[in-house]
């Protein structure tokens, strides 16, 4: 069915964006899986590609365009080109968001201009080794000096995207111990502030060239200046974006898949086996009926879920429906096209393995399948 949700500007930004990716990135990926990180030119050519910030004031170099579907198309797009190095999801879609809620007039001055041009990579650090899903039990704690009003920030986090390159972390500490989920704000913790050290570039299964990193904070002294929003609200604030992250991964996960399952069909309708396409026997012909139909109807849903988000009218259950729903699919879809591409599926240097080994993490960060469907759940009255 042909997709009816973008305009002729939306349709020549996709063609801006797979441009771009052809052209800066994916004749470098596979070098950058094995470097384990982009480099930061890549981050500055999306900057002035106008690829970063495109929902920013003009005024700090963004694009003043608060359209979503831009920022769908961009993920997209890289979903499709299997640009899993490339960070901006968390840096438009989460720390971007955090910014423009939250940031005063004059932090915006200081961070906005690095973080369109792509000087300025931000990370949001949540996750500590000892709570995921359960964010409330976070340890990493931010105690106010008295005499300075500076933040004293001890604590660690892990599995952080862009961990190795943020200059800008946003994170998450609990700045009062006795008040439950109000007791949690975000501070705005900058490259080479005493204390503050990166830990390994961990070593994943999938997203090579991604860096995901373990963050340590010493008796970091953050300025109040840094804090973002109010103190003890930090923990509203997540939740208020969570419907953004998650429509967002679902966007990116159906993207993969689909791109996937067209490989993969190009790939039946080639490859011979017994003297005839290896699409042409009934089984490969059901599986790949079947996946046809599975994402016609998930591409139908979550369009109506694009333009719900364009409008702010997306609720949050609607949100962790699509990310389960889709990533979930995806894991399906990229587990079934690789079998049906035999042995070249388990190869890195097939795109359909990549997708399976990539996209596997999309069902378990920004909020587990599991958590996705409590949460779905707690808007039924359970
Ligand atoms: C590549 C990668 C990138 C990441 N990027 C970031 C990042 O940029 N910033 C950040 O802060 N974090 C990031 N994360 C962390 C990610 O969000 C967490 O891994 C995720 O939220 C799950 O938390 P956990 O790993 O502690 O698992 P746990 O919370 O320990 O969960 C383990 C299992 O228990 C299940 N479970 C937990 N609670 C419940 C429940 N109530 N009911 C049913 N089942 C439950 C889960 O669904 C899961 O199956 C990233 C992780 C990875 C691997």
């Amino acid at each position: 069915m042909r997709r009816d949700i973008f305009l002729e500007e939306h349709e020549a930004f996709r063609d801006l964006v797979r441009e771009f990716l052809a052209r800066e990135v994916t004749p470098f990926h596979a070098q950058w899986e094995k470097d384990k990180v982009v480099p930061r030119s890549v981050w500055l050519k999306a900057g002035q590609a106008g690829l970063l910030g495109i929902d920013v004031d003009e005024k700090y170099g963004g694009g003043g365009n608060q359209d979503y579907r831009y920022y769908a198309i961009m993920n997209e797009e890289t979903g499709r080109a299997g640009a899993t190095g490339l960070g901006f999801f968390v840096h438009n879609d989460m720390v971007g968001q955090y910014l423009l809620r939250l940031c005063t007039p004059e932090q915006k001055e200081r961070w906005f201009p690095g973080y369109c041009s792509g000087d300025l990579i931000t990370a949001v650090a949540m996750t500590e080794p000892g709570a995921g899903s359960d964010l409330q039990g976070i340890r990493t704690s931010a105690v106010r000096d008295p005499l300075t009003g500076d933040y004293v920030l001890n604590g660690q986090k892990t599995f952080i995207t862009n961990g190795q390159l943020a200059d800008l972390v946003i994170v998450v500490a609990r700045t009062d111990p006795s008040a439950g989920h109000r007791g949690i704000s975000l501070l705005a913790v900058e490259r080479g502030t005493p204390g503050f050290e990166r830990g390994r570039n961990l070593d994943k299964i999938g997203m090579h060239a991604q860096d995901t990193s373990e963050l340590f904070f010493t008796d970091v002294r953050v300025p109040s200046s840094n804090l973002l929003g109010e103190e003890g609200g930090g923990f509203v604030a997540l939740m208020q974006n969570l419907p953004r992250e998650r429509v967002t991964i679902g966007v990116y996960a159906l993207a993969v898949a689909e791109k996937a399952y067209e490989d993969t069909l190009a790939y039946a309708k080639s490859r011979q086996a017994f003297g005839q396409p290896i699409g042409s026997f009934q089984h490969s012909k059901f599986v790949l009926a079947e996946m046809a139909t599975e994402l016609a109807v998930a591409r139908a849903f979550t369009d109506r879920a694009i333009v719900a988000h364009t409008r702010e009218e997306l609720t949050t259950q609607e949100a962790s429906m699509v990310k389960w729903w889709n990533t979930e699919l995806c894991n399906r879809v990229t587990d079934r096209c690789l079998q049906l591409h035999g042995g070249y599926g388990y190869m890195r240097e097939y795109a359909v393995g990549r997708a399976w080994a990539d996209s596997r993490i999309q069902s378990i960060f920004g909020g587990t399948t599991e958590i996705q469907k409590e949460i779905i759940a707690r808007g039924l009255g359970l």
